[in-house]
């Protein structure tokens, strides 16, 4: 197999093009060779320079085989496996068995997700002794008829996407749960297009059905308007009404989940080292970092050395989501886990090494990669290569009457090669969860008149994220179109410098104004560039003509300081507006 399949621009600020190899969470030595297109011993001798000492059927997780491949010059991608067997599990096929679904509650506040999951835990986890409360280890197993599934306990989108940001598919399926009284909300059609993104099938829960405003035709119909055609009308979407507050339906939810779940034939070999991803971890003062993992594939056992992330630590005690002290933890199952010297990330993969000697030098050995935005340009500069056929978008708009125009004149740039496909469209600010879609999905966001918020601003620079401004119609089309020949000339980018708040107004000579204001994030500039936000929308754009602090001239003013600022041309500041000073660079 060839690895220059597709190519990136990871690995710094400039478009490197590096051939890209998407690699899964835990992989073979043999296997990444056979992905490198190498032979096995080349991958085996640069692993020793590192101090690993591994022979062709040992499993090494994520990070190390990314570094290898790194070193090999091309650019690892996380491959999405939540269904998919990892190498080592083809091999032993005849090892396979059924393994409990993963779910997760999604929809929009308010509607019941956190009710629906307490019901199910109250109704079908059986407690040891009446009255026992279970547990909150951040996901837990309900059973039906003597059959397992695995519950997350943080329903959301936005926790979802986090996980698949950072390379962890761990759901299987998606209970989207719609109130009847409600209908569909904003957050139901992101819950939608969040599950949609990463190809997990939904499961409708219509709750509420004890209230008497109810109306399930109109949730029915709302996702049939959607795309979502349900069974009764001929599609494949279940629906489920019930009432998480009554406890009633729920062993139908429960009993048509393990319907999509046979479909899916979720399999795993219990029979190897466990690999699985870290589902939440804090710190305990008592007994030090607490990680709550969810073993994904094989065996976890008390005593295994457990490698996460940055972290790594031999297995002291496990507990399961009743409090139970256990020994072993097979697929699909969440446990409690003691004796990591760090708390993981949530989200990121875990393997079992065979020493701790091993362990530590991976640590040592694992540097931290940054990511470089994958904008217009560098997608463009791949088209012409043919290296990228799809370019994957998320699309805000400040009204809601924008986005339908935009979308059919997107849509309609496709070319017979390359095809633009927008993940989600919606109205209002780009926000932390747009982010993480993006990054989940290898897209790029495109805001028409709306503004990331600052926490999506940062988010977006952390994990890569490219977000795109634009405020007319015909030039946002004009450049995909060119993005999708594969011409577009590199083009400046806006980049925020930093965003002020407006706190006092004050006249500085005759009739000038100038603006008290605090600095909430980056920094302002003197000479830079500058626009003014009232309420959320731009109302003037300028450059600043004056900076001051203690009425001396500045040439910067950073976060957490008060300064005046004057911006040329406007005398017209409101306490209460944004000021965000911005710079034009070159995109990558
Ligand atoms: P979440 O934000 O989606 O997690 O929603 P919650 O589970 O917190 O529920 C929001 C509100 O709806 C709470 O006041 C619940 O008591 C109420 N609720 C949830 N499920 C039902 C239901 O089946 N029937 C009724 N009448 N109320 C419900």
């Amino acid at each position: 197999m060839s690895p220059s399949k597709t190519t990136n621009n990871q690995g710094g600020n400039k478009v490197t093009d590096l051939p890209q190899v998407k690699l899964p969470a835990v992989i073979t030595v043999k296997q990444l060779a056979i992905e490198l297109d190498i032979e096995p011993v080349r991958v085996i001798k640069q692993l020793m320079r590192h101090g690993i000492m591994a022979n062709v059927n040992q499993i090494i997780d994520y990070d190390t085989a990314a570094e290898i491949t790194s070193e090999f010059g091309y650019t690892a991608k996380h491959k999405i496996t939540s269904r998919v067997a990892s190498p080592h599990e083809i091999q032993k096929k005849k090892n396979l068995s059924t393994r409990p679904p993963v779910v997760t509650a999604m929809g929009h506040v308010d509607h019941g997700k956190t009710t629906l999951l307490d019901a199910i835990r109250k109704t079908h986890v059986t407690a040891h002794e009446a009255g026992e409360i279970t547990q909150h280890i951040g996901a837990y197993q309900a059973t039906i008829n003597g059959r397992k599934i695995t519950f997350l306990d943080t329903p959301g989108h936005e926790a979802f996407t986090a996980m698949r940001a950072h390379g962890a598919n761990v759901t299987d399926i998606v209970v989207l749960v719609i109130a009847a009284d409600d209908g569909i909300m904003p957050q139901t059609i992101e819950a939608i297009n969040h599950a949609k993104a990463a190809g997990v099938p939904i499961v409708v829960a219509i709750n509420k059905i004890d209230k008497p405003n109810a109306n399930v035709d109109m949730v029915k119909k709302g996702l049939n308007s959607l795309g979502l055609t349900i069974e009764e009308w001929g599609g494949d979407i279940i629906c489920v009404p019930l009432s998480a507050k009554e406890e009633q339906g729920i062993s139908d939810l429960l009993e048509n989940l393990f319907l999509v779940a046979d479909i899916l034939e979720l399999k795993a070999n219990p029979k190897q080292p466990a690999t699985g991803v870290v589902i939440e971890a804090q710190l305990s003062k008592n007994k030090g970092p607490l990680a709550t993992l969810l073993v994904q594939n094989g065996t976890l056992e008390k005593g295994n050395v457990v490698v996460a992330g940055n972290t790594w630590g031999k297995i002291k005690a496990m507990f399961n989501d009743h409090g139970d002290q256990i020994k072993k933890a097979g697929p699909s199952t969440p446990v409690e886990v003691l004796g990591m010297n760090g708390i993981p990330t949530a989200g990121n993969t875990f393997s079992i090494v065979s020493s701790e000697h091993i362990a530590r030098d991976m640590m040592e050995s694992r540097a931290t990669s940054t990511t470089a935005p994958m904008s217009l340009t560098s997608l463009s500069s791949q088209i012409s290569k043919e290296q990228v056929k799809e370019i994957t978008v998320i699309l805000k708009t400040d009204v809601q009457g924008s986005i339908e125009p935009i979308k059919t004149s997107i849509e309609k740039s496709s070319t017979e090669k390359t095809r633009v496909n927008i993940i989600h469209a919606a109205s209002g600010n780009i926000t932390e969860s747009d982010v993480l879609l993006a990054s989940a999905s290898g897209g790029i966001i495109i805001g028409f008149n709306a503004r990331p918020t600052p926490g999506a601003q940062q988010m977006a620079d952390k994990e890569g994220v490219s977000i795109h401004h634009y405020d007319i119609i015909y030039k946002l089309v004009e450049d995909i179109e060119k993005t999708l020949k594969g011409i577009l000339e590199p083009t400046y980018i806006e980049v925020i410098i930093g965003q002020a708040e407006v706190r006092a107004v004050y006249t500085s000579g005759k009739k000038n104004k100038v603006a008290g204001i605090y600095v909430k994030e980056g920094k302002m500039l003197r000479d830079a560039q500058a626009r003014v936000l009232h309420q959320g929308k731009v109302i003037y754009q300028s450059k600043v003509s004056s900076l001051k602090r203690f009425k001396e001239d500045v040439k910067e003013v950073s976060t957490g300081f008060e300064c005046g600022i004057g911006i040329e041309g406007l005398n017209d500041f409101q306490v209460g507006d944004i000021i965000e000073i911005y710079k034009q660079e070159k995109a990558t």
